[in-house]
């Protein structure tokens, strides 16, 4: 048996069963059917402990939520940690414990001085704001506050809350004396849509409302990854600061009209890191960006090196940063078109999950666990490669090609007519697979044409921007109900069935072009 001395919750871990002494603060109170568990947190770490006067009956009711104490436990051979008696602060020495506590809080969310994985002048530019973000998702775990990540639900978005995801769960695992917090505490998961829709904020509401009510919990941190910076995800964000849920935003997506360095939803997500705030594009992906801010939120974590890369490569990404995290991956014998593959397995994987967090599985294929990462890229890889060599066949039987006036290599697909429900590649991916059997002929655009969506992929080189025709096709057919979004160069433009004739015959006009296929 140990002595029983004061000691740091986050040390009570490595100690024997027995009886301790632990100070701070009385973070909740929750009565259950049977004992009274109250939460305990020093700053350095976090208790469940228990105390029994009676079934149902609520043991020391002169301890309240918020108030400090020194607090004798006994650590039982199950790790069940049960209260022998609350010594509640009281006048100056509560005041002391409350601003100790504080001091120790606001020492360990501050992330660490450290370089980011490659050397980079956007990144710096950036930093203040990574550091802010870093910050807000610390503090959350340091003061049992859950986390929620949110995120696109592809290769770019995977990447980058999974390595928030491994650098959350590791500071929880530090944080919390009980090896089941992150499951209480954590939850990840995709978003099918490009941003944050409606049905997923009332999903993540009703559950964050439940556990309120069930375990006393905070509303949650909500962070939004590869999504979350455009208007289209305003009502979501509004509805959760509604519920008081903090939300932190890092995307690469175009936030539309930036003033002062603010988009709209700078009024009112609590930090939002985005190159275009600072004058830089998409080509600095969400994954670099999540990666960075894992550093930031988790020195310790490792094996993500490589990640920046992957996103980039998957949102086929451009330039210095891009060029120095390939240089960095390469250094882990990932050159581009492994991780080409990898991308492609993941967006694979993605497609087959739908809204499933895919715990563990996309965990697998970025090469947490090596062995089976190597056997799954090679499986995955080849039934993919077998699809799209298929698919390919229905592009060139079906896609009809021409030259427009203007130099523009036009591809039209009937979206739905030469995909199967459900099966992969879907539409999109369809439509990607077609342009990249165009595009290295020039100036080029796919066009994936459905009952009330039209997909888009051009080429740089043409002068063309997918929120712009959203923009003015909403003049234009006010009653079509447009919708959509994207980048530049890659999105989707949607629209009511009604009003498809006049939604194609509009585009081809923009395009330069009377007659349409
Ligand atoms: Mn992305």
């Amino acid at each position: 048996m140990e002595q029983s001395s004061l000691i740091k919750i986050t040390n009570l871990k490595h100690k024997n069963p027995g009886e301790y002494f632990v100070q701070g603060k009385i973070e909740n109170v929750q009565q259950t059917s049977g004992p009274t568990v109250f939460t305990i947190n020093d700053g350095y770490g976090s208790i469940e402990a228990v105390a029994f006067m009676g079934k149902g009956e609520r043991a020391y009711p002169n301890i309240k939520e918020g108030d400090t104490a020194k607090i004798k436990i006994n650590i039982g051979e199950d790790q069940r940690i049960r209260i022998e008696n609350i010594n509640k602060f009281e006048g100056i020495k509560a005041e002391k414990m409350n601003r100790t506590i504080n001091e120790i809080i606001n020492e360990r969310i501050r992330p660490p001085k450290m370089d980011f994985l490659i050397q980079s002048e956007a990144l710096e530019n950036m930093r203040t704001q990574m550091n802010n973000a870093a910050r807000e998702i610390r503090k959350a775990v340091i003061n049992n506050r859950p986390i929620i990540i949110r995120h696109h639900a592809d290769t770019d978005g995977y990447v980058g809350a999974i390595a928030l995801e491994r650098a959350i769960v590791s500071l929880m695992e530090k944080h919390y004396f009980d090896p089941e917090a992150r499951w209480k505490y954590f939850n990840r998961a995709p978003s099918k849509s490009p941003f944050y829709e409606y049905g997923d904020v009332i999903r993540d509401l009703s559950f964050s409302i439940r556990n309120k009510e069930k375990f006393e919990h905070k509303e949650p941190l909500v962070l939004l990854v590869d999504n979350g910076s455009t208007d289209e995800d305003l009502l979501s964000i509004k509805k959760l600061k509604i519920y008081n849920s903090p939300v932190v935003v890092v995307d690469h997506h175009h936030p539309g009209k930036i003033k002062d360095g603010k988009s709209s939803v700078d009024n009112v997500v609590d930090f939002h890191v985005n190159p275009y705030l600072f004058g830089y594009d998409r080509n600095i992906t969400a994954g670099m960006l999540g990666t960075e801010l894992a550093r930031l939120v988790d020195p310790k974590i490792n094996n993500i090196d490589y990640f920046p890369a992957l996103s980039g490569v998957a949102d086929v990404a451009r330039g210095e940063e891009m060029n120095k995290y390939l240089d960095l991956a390469k250094k882990h014998n990932l050159d581009r078109e492994y991780l080409k593959k990898i991308g492609m397995c993941v967006d694979f994987e993605a497609h087959f999950l739908k809204f499933l967090e895919g715990y563990g599985l996309v965990d697998d294929l970025l090469g947490e666990n090596h062995e089976k990462h190597k056997d799954l890229v090679e499986l995955l890889y080849n039934d993919i490669i077998h699809r799209i060599k298929e698919q390919e066949k229905v592009i060139d039987k079906y896609m009809k090609t021409r030259k427009l006036d203007n130099g523009i290599r036009l591809g039209v697909l009937d979206a739905e007519k030469v995909t199967s429900r459900g099966q992969f590649p879907p539409p999109g991916k369809t439509v990607g697979i077609a342009f990249d059997r165009l595009s290295d002929q020039g100036k080029t655009m796919v066009l994936g044409i459905g009952p009330d969506f039209i997909i888009i992929r051009a080429t740089e080189d043409i002068n063309f921007d997918i929120n712009e025709l959203i923009k003015n096709t909403k003049e234009k057919i006010p009653y079509a109900s447009i919708q959509g979004g994207g980048h530049e160069n890659a999105g989707t433009l949607k629209f009511v069935e009604a009003a498809k004739e006049e939604v194609v015959e509009e585009l081809f006009k923009t395009l330069g072009s009377n007659d349409y296929v």
